[in-house]
């Protein structure tokens, strides 16, 4: 079964895109907790941080080098911004695809709740 996410790539189901490349999605939030608030997500399926192995590790340095182009893109670069990936559920994952939450145009204030 598809992921939602997949579901999103696939354009199976509609998201404001903002990004892409041969091997990243990036879209916006359908929650936005800041005024530029993106999903950066690979193109495979794994599940969390814990699935990660040598073989598709690649893919967040992928999601990385997304997320300096779209700070570049947005013009928040210099500014700031911040990147986050959650794990499982007490860090508050509810999609089980890896996704880079990129956040910026506001204060961020640390630590995080
Ligand atoms: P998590 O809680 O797993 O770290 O983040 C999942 C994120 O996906 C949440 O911030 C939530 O707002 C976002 N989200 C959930 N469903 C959809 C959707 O259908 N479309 C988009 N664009 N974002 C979604």
């Amino acid at each position: 079964m598809a992921t939602l996410f997949t579901k999103i790539i696939n354009r199976e189901i509609p998201a404001k895109i903002i990004y892409e490349n041969p091997k990243v999605l990036a879209f916006e939030d359908i929650h936005p907790q800041a005024p530029h608030h993106y999903l950066i997500v690979p193109k495979i399926e794994i599940a969390t941080i814990n699935d990660l192995t040598p073989e598709n590790a690649g893919y967040v340095a992928e999601m990385y080098l997304a997320a300096k182009e779209i700070a570049k893109m947005k013009g928040v670069d210099e500014r700031g911004y911040r990147v986050v990936m959650n794990c499982n559920a007490e860090a508050g994952q509810t999609v089980f695809h890896i996704h880079l939450h990129f956040l910026a145009g506001r204060e961020l204030h640390w630590p995080p709740g």
